[in-house]
C-alpha cells in the first residue's frame, strides 16, 4: 500500500479511509492469471464490499471487467449510469434475482436479472411476450448451496419443458460453491458434479462457476467466467496459503485525548481494563457505529507511529482505547493518525481479532470514514 495522501483531508476529518484503486486493478489481473486469462467478471455488491461502488467499479472496468454483478435492483439502479460513462457494453447483472413486477426496471435500464426459480423463468418469459421481444438474463442452477437458483426438481422441469425458456436468451448460467475456501471439502467436487448434470438441462451459454475462492480450485472449476468479489479487495481467497493478493485499503482514526493514569483507574464502560501500573492511553476516533466491531474489545491491535499497540477495555459507539505506553510521548500526540488498518494489520488479521472474516469487516467500514482514493 503506497504512501496515502493526508494532506488532502481537511482537518475536521476524523477517519480515513484509502483505497488503492491500483491495488484492486493489480489483483484483477493477478485472478485473470488465476483463471488462465479467460474471461473474469467483479461483484460489486454491498457498494463495493464498503469501499464504495461507485469508484472501484469503473476501476475493474478499466482493469477488463465487462461482468459486474451486484445483489439488489436498487444498488443496479444506482451503478448503471456510472458504468454507462465507463463503457459502452457492460453486463451489469442482479444476484438476488428478478423482483416480481419489477421486470420493467430491469429492461428499462439495461439490467440483467439472474433468473433464480422457474416461475422468475416463467415471469420473465411472460414479460418479454408481452413486450414483444427475446429478453437476456442469467439463469442461476443450485448446485447444493440451497440458497437461491433452480433446484434439481426445477432443473429436471426445464429438461422436460425447454418451451419455457422461449423469449429468453440466457447470457450465462451460474451456481455458486458453497465451501470453495476449503479446497479438501468433498462439497466442492459434489457440486462441480452436479453442475455439469445440471447443465445438459439449457440451452448452451457461458458458464460462471467460480467466487474468489473457486477460481483457486484449479481449471476443472473455471468454465467461462470467473465471478470474484472480496479477493478484489484484497481478502485472502486461499486462507490456509499466504495471501496471494494486494493490500487495497488503509484505515486510519485520529487520536483525540492521551491520558497518564495509573493503577486502580479503569478505562472505558464496564471498567473492564484495570491499570496494573502507570499507563498512557490513548483515545481515538472509530468505533462499533463505523464498523469497528465491539468483539475487538480488549483484542485487537493498532498501530502508532510505528508501534503495535494493543486495545484495551470496550470498543465503544464512536470511540477506542489504546495503550501507547510503548510509544515515546514526544512521538504520539492529539490529532496523530492511528492506523487500524496498514500494511502491517490487514483485513484478514483484524478479522480474526474481531472473530469474524474479512467480508464483514470491510462491509462493516462505516459512513463517518472520510474516502480517499488512491490510483
Ligand atoms: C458474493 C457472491 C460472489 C462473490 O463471492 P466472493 O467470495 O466475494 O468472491 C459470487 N457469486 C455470488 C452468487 C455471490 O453471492
Amino acid at each position: 500500500m503506497r504512501e496515502n495522501a493526508l494532506g488532502q483531508v481537511p482537518p475536521r476529518v476524523a477517519g480515513v479511509l484509502t483505497v488503492d484503486l491500483a491495488a484492486i486493478a493489480e489483483n484483477y489481473r493477478i485472478l485473470k492469471a488465476a483463471m488462465q486469462q479467460r474471461a473474469v467478471g467483479a461483484v460489486v455488491k454491498a457498494d463495493g464490499y464498503g469501499l464504495g461502488a461507485e469508484r472501484v467499479a469503473p476501476a475493474l472496468v478499466k482493469a477488463g471487467a465487462r461482468s459486474l454483478f451486484v445483489a439488489q435492483l436498487d444498488e443496479a439502479l444506482k451503478l448503471r449510469p456510472v458504468l454507462d460513462r465507463c463503457h459502452p457494453a457492460l453486463s451489469l447483472y442482479v444476484l438476488n434475482g428478478l423482483m416480481p413486477g419489477a421486470e420493467a426496471d430491469y429492461a428499462d435500464n439495461n439490467i440483467l436479472p439472474v433468473l433464480n426459480s422457474l416461475g422468475q423463468i416463467d415471469a420473465w418469459a411472460a414479460f418479454a411476450r408481452s413486450r414483444d421481444k427475446v429478453l437476456p438474463a442469467a439463469v442461476h442452477l443450485d448446485s447444493g448451496m440451497c440458497r437461491l437458483g433452480l433446484p434439481p426438481d426445477e432443473v429436471e422441469a426445464l429438461r422436460a419443458d425447454p418451451g419455457r425458456l422461449d423469449g429468453i436468451v440466457p447470457t450465462c448460467v451460474l451456481s455458486h460453491l458453497a465451501c470453495a475456501d476449503e479446497p479438501q471439502h468433498p462439497k466442492n467436487a459434489e457440486q462441480l458434479a452436479a453442475l455439469k448434470a445440471a447443465l445438459t438441462a439449457l440451452p448452451r451459454a457461458p458458464v460462471s462457476f467460480c467466487n474468489s475462492s473457486g477460481l483457486f480450485l484449479g481449471p476443472d472449476y473455471h468454465f467461462d467466467l470467473g465471478r470474484p468479489g472480496v479477493a478484489l479487495y484484497g481478502v485472502n481467497p486461499t486462507p490456509a496459503a499466504p495471501n496471494p493478493m494486494r493490500q487495497v485499503v488503509r484505515l486510519q482514526a485520529k487520536i483525540l485525548q492521551i491520558r497518564a493514569i495509573d493503577a486502580p483507574q479503569t478505562v472505558g464502560y464496564g471498567a473492564t481494563h484495570r491499570a496494573t501500573g502507570p499507563a498512557r492511553i490513548a483515545t481515538v476516533a472509530a468505533g462499533y457505529a463505523d464498523g469497528y466491531l465491539r468483539s475487538i474489545s480488549s483484542r485487537g491491535h493498532a498501530w502508532v507511529a510505528g508501534h503495535r499497540v494493543p486495545v484495551v477495555g470496550r470498543v465503544s459507539m464512536d470511540l477506542l482505547a489504546l495503550d501507547v505506553t510503548g510509544v515515546a510521548p514526544e512521538k504520539v500526540q492529539p490529532g496523530d493518525w492511528a492506523d487500524l488498518l496498514n500494511g502491517e494489520q490487514d483485513v484478514d488479521a483484524l478479522a480474526r481479532e474481531a472473530g469474524t472474516i474479512g467480508y464483514e469487516i470491510l462491509t462493516s467500514l462505516g459512513a463517518r470514514y472520510h474516502r480517499l482514493y488512491v490510483d
